[in-house]
């Protein structure tokens, strides 16, 4: 089982979170099971497997990280790009698994992990290697990018005296997606923000994590409408010493090796049905572009996932939407992809949970 998933070049996970305080209190009843020693669940008459299963009892997200997100660490320093990408309803638990709430940032979130691993691995090579990382983390609502990380105010002679705190956001330019002659995908105008130390870099997390949050009126809101990306840059630059006394190659003259790679890690709008976002035009537009995102995601990995598809060469509709265009050169490829579908086991939440478990069976 696990030499055949090697070759794919997408992951799913499942991550069930346990009941929470108000599903208890509503009286829920449990509707999901983990078939014990399988990465198996079922609910109702239907079961669905997947690459691994977390969730129920005894469940860490500490094996998580270990088997489905530290290879992406890895293959960053081997010049791979990655993604994690957490999807499923509001309130299944993205954030949490993630790790991108203010509030939630704790050290079991899997961004944090990543983090650690990154560093410690740094700390082990830094003698041979010279390392430079970067991190970036924006927002798309509405189709629109926001740079949670931008807190450039507007120019003073722009800037009506005595408002200089307020206008902040009004300064902020409009970031562009574009793509290089080999096929690299960069964001015009947007903050990348180098860091040195484990330190600076949850300092980022956290800061854009608080800008998410105090963006909206209603948090919960804008949380659930928006596709969140965290991006971590890795350049390296390894120095290959001649050997003396040896055979020179005018290769190894050459002195140095140079590998940049990234890994995006994304906490995924919410993915309810747009008809339960209400009826008013301004609501509804905002659901049509939630799933604008999560119907390209939905269908730029099936093509991937489909080996007999991606040798006929079928066309991969990454340009669809804002979402699949700025994560497109780490979908496919060589580069490694996660997909961590998040449920809650609450009998009242059964038809998303059935729609969640689909969707990441899709992904397959
Ligand atoms: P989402 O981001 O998908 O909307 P959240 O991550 O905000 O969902 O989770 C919703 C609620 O469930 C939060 O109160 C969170 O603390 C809780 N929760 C989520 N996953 C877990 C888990 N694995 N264990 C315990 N509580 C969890
Ligand atoms: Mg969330």
């Amino acid at each position: 089982m696990e030499a055949s998933s090697e070759d794919c070049s997408v992951k799913v996970a499942l991550h069930v979170r346990p009941l929470v305080g108000d599903e208890r209190l509503q009286g829920c009843k449990e509707c999901v099971t983990v078939v014990p020693g399988k990465p198996q669940v079922q609910i109702g008459a239907h079961s669905f497997t997947f690459d691994h299963v977390y969730g129920g009892s005894g469940s860490s997200s500490s094996a998580m990280f270990e088997e489905c997100i530290a290879p992406l660490v890895d293959g960053l320093f081997q010049g791979y790009n990655g993604t994690v990408l957490a999807y499923g309803q509001t309130g299944s638990g993205k954030t949490y698994t993630m790790g991108t709430g203010f509030k939630d940032g704790s050290q079991t979130g899997l961004i944090p992990q990543v983090m650690n691993a990154l560093f410690k691995k740094i700390e082990t090579l830094k003698h041979q290697i010279e390392f430079q990382l970067h991190v970036s983390f924006i927002e798309i609502l509405k189709e629109e990018v926001r740079d949670l990380l931008d807190s450039t105010p507007i120019s003073k002679s722009d800037t009506p005296s005595g408002h200089a705190g307020k206008v902040t956001v009004l300064g902020r330019l409009p970031i562009q997606i574009r793509e290089t002659s080999n096929g690299v995908i960069t964001l015009a105008g947007l903050n990348e923000v180098g860091v040195s130390t484990l330190k600076d870099m949850v300092t980022c997390l956290e800061r854009g994590s608080l800008s998410r949050a105090t963006g909206s009126t209603n948090m919960n809101n804008q949380s659930s409408r928006s596709h969140a990306i965290f991006t971590i840059t890795l350049e390296q630059m390894r120095k290959l010493h001649p050997v003396f006394g040896g055979e020179t190659s005018a290769d190894e003259d050459m002195g140095e090796e140079y590998l940049c790679a990234k890994l995006h890690l994304v906490d995924l709008a919410g993915s309810e049905r747009a008809k339960r976002t209400g009826s008013d035009g301004l609501r509804l537009q905002e659901g049509i572009h939630i799933n604008k995102g999560l119907l390209a995601l939905g269908n730029v990995i099936s093509a991937l996932g489909d080996e007999k598809k991606r040798k006929e060469g079928v066309h991969v509709p990454y340009r669809d939407s804002k979402l699949t265009r700025i994560l497109q050169d780490s979908l496919g490829g060589n580069s490694k992809t996660v997909m961590i579908a998040c449920i809650s086991p609450a009998d009242i939440n059964a038809g998303e949970t059935l729609d969640t478990l689909k969707y990441a069976n899709r992904a397959r």
